[in-house]
């Protein structure tokens, strides 16, 4: 049965649009992805699309600059877009709410404030890392993404930590570039700020450090999380975390006061439960299987890409640089189904390998390019230079 559509919060297309031949295109999330897209998107009502960008907060962390926010290298507003600023200037509706569901036959998403209507949708929600079932927990477990909630969570424990001003036991879990980034940044929190001395840093992961690295940039990597003063445990793999202790599968435990998670995100399990009950295909991670052309195998008005989405046939690690990729190309093809022009679809085919940049988070760098690294200031030089004017084309 079609359930009637009714929805409180409708943006009016432009004075002078036929609002019959209109199409309401959503896009979920405003995530590396759509924050591409939406530049080609600006041009949307004059080829038949009223976009409207959705998502719980304005403000997009961006990742490649997170570390040295925590790091203290970097104030919180250098390393944030906002979203709504963007859609302002874009010609694009910004609404703020999070969706909880989307009911894909009826071509309506659901979120905690209002229902949303969609003639297309586009899905760039991210990813986020479980926390597992929380009994008895005394430390503070966070999960590196999503980053709404980290943001919140840290900036709460970081509060109180700096009233207490005591040694604090801080565990990172999980050795892909995330979690050793993370691991450098706490490095430098404690070295930089007086509240922190005597606090120590430890990385536990089960795979080797950086499995999708070559063997330098690990041995990089591993020499200076030493000179950085992070203890590394390899060949954990953790199961949850007890009391005021993390515990990992052969019996071990490490003693932590804080535990970050960075152990490999997952798409959000609404997302995947929405796709699975439309009869899409959804990996066993949880993540959209797309085409080529980013459109939801299966579906003939709904789109995905970044952390939430795979491509059949391309075995792409989860990063922003794909993301941000992807997003050219989901703007062509959304333009395209606006005008219905569904021939001239883009395909996107990424390349595994790219250039990693790892913030030491003292003022050097590791660059890794293929069997390629080096380490020094100028890695890091070149990582700023591409950091900030990323962030300063959103300004
Ligand atoms: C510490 C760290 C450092 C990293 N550094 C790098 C790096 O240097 N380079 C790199 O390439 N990758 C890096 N990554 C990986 C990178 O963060 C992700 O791959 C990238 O952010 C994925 O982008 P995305 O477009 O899929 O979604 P994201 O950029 O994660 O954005 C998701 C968006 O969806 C919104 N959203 C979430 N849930 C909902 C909902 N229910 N309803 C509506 N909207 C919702 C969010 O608010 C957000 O706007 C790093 C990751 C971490 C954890």
């Amino acid at each position: 049965m079609h359930c009637a559509r009714s929805v409180s919060n409708r943006p009016r297309p432009s004075a002078g649009a036929d609002s019959r031949a209109v199409k309401r295109l959503l896009l979920i999330g405003g995530g590396h992805a759509h924050l591409a897209a939406l530049s080609v998107l600006s041009g949307g009502r004059s080829a038949g699309l009223l976009p409207i960008l959705i998502a719980p907060s304005p403000r997009l962390l961006y990742s490649g600059m997170m570390p040295s926010w925590i790091a203290g290298q970097s104030r919180f507003d250098d390393c944030v877009i906002d979203l709504a600023r963007i859609c302002k200037r874009s010609d694009i509706a910004w609404v703020e709410d999070e969706i909880t569901q989307i009911d894909f036959f009826n071509r309506i998403a659901h979120g905690r404030r209002a229902r949303h209507e969609f003639d297309l949708v586009s899905l760039n929600v991210g990813s986020a890392v479980s926390l597992g079932t929380q009994v008895r927990v005394e430390s503070l477990v966070l999960g590196a993404k999503p980053f709404s909630d980290f943001i919140q969570r840290w900036e709460r424990w970081r509060a109180q930590a700096l009233r207490q001003a005591r040694a604090h036991r801080l565990l990172v879990v999980g050795g892909g570039a995330a979690g050793v980034e993370i691991a450098f940044a706490l490095a430098a929190m404690v070295r930089r700020e007086p509240a922190f001395a005597g606090s120590s840093v430890t990385l536990a992961t089960q795979a080797p450090l950086l499995p999708n690295m070559a063997p330098l940039a690990r041995a990089l990597a591993r020499g200076s999380l030493t000179v950085a003063g992070v203890a590394l445990e390899e060949g954990l793999r953790y199961v949850g975390c007890e009391a005021k202790e993390a515990l990992f599968s052969d019996g071990q435990a490490i003693e932590a006061d804080l535990v970050i998670l960075a152990t490999g995100a997952t798409p959000p399990g609404w997302l995947s439960d929405s796709a699975r009950r439309a009869g899409f295909l959804v990996t066993p991670q949880g993540a959209l299987q797309v085409g080529a052309d980013l459109r939801v195998s299966g579906a003939s008005d709904a789109f995905a890409a970044g952390d939430c989405a795979q491509i059949v046939g391309q075995d792409l690690p989860r990063s922003g640089v794909h993301a941000l990729r992807q997003g050219s190309v989901l703007g062509h093809n959304l333009l395209a189904l606006g005008r219905g022009a569904q021939s001239d679809l883009a395909s996107y085919h990424g390349r595994r390998q790219t250039l990693a940049l790892l913030n030491r988070c003292d003022g050097s760098a590791i660059a890794a390019w293929g069997r390629l690294a080096f380490a020094g200031r100028a890695a890091w030089q070149w990582k700023r230079w591409i950091d900030t004017r990323f962030v300063a084309g959103f300004r």
